[in-house]
């Protein structure tokens, strides 16, 4: 099958990185786990927008990202289970080349460019499934959708929507195992 997967908050923790390097610059104490929103602009009403945002001039700031937990293993074993992958983020593209080499690349040497794919319209991409923890993103789209548990949607009725909701890496690779047998069935 051909898998797409979102880097922020998929394969990387952006997002939780995100706030922490805010909360140690401006002194402020939001809490990952405390975020409502994709957007983390309310979360920091002392901040401007621009002052959030700034992580995207921040090229130093990439070298904090981690893998999620799991990522690493299950995009091996899907890679050797004979699946196809692509990385599918809306990454700014001032900063597509720190994030790639020092996140993406550094912790997923399986993937090169030739599997990135940077868009705002995740919508238009053509796949099997798609793995995202922006219920934006899932919006839309002729592929099926795994959403990925994160504080910003947890209350989203996945299931209602036609998504699949998963906490995981393991059970995103159950998810997409079975999508895989369920269409070799059909
Ligand atoms: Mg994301």
């Amino acid at each position: 099958m051909i898998v797409l997967i979102d880097a922020d908050g998929v394969l990387e923790d952006l997002s939780q990185k995100w706030v922490t390097y805010l909360n140690e610059k401006y002194g402020t104490s939001v809490r990952y786990e405390d975020l409502t929103e994709w957007d983390m602009t309310p979360a920091f009403p002392s901040l401007t927008r621009d002052q959030v945002y700034e992580i995207d001039r921040d090229e130093e700031f990439y070298s904090r990202l981690e893998p999620i937990p799991g990522a690493v293993e299950a995009v091996g074993r899907l890679l050797e289970d004979g699946h196809e992958l692509y990385v599918v983020t809306t990454t700014p593209y001032q900063v597509v080349k720190p994030k790639m080499e020092r996140a993406i690349f550094r912790f997923f040497p399986c993937f090169t460019w030739k599997n990135i794919i940077i868009t705002a319209n995740k919508h238009l991409i053509r796949g099997d499934v798609l793995i995202d923890d922006g219920v934006h993103n899932l919006m839309g789209g002729d592929y099926r959708k795994i959403l990925v548990t994160a504080p910003y949607n947890r209350n989203f009725d996945a299931e209602a929507n036609g998504m699949i909701r998963v906490g995981s890496w393991d059970e995103i690779y159950r998810a997409v195992s079975a999508m895989a047998a369920d269409e070799k069935e059909s």
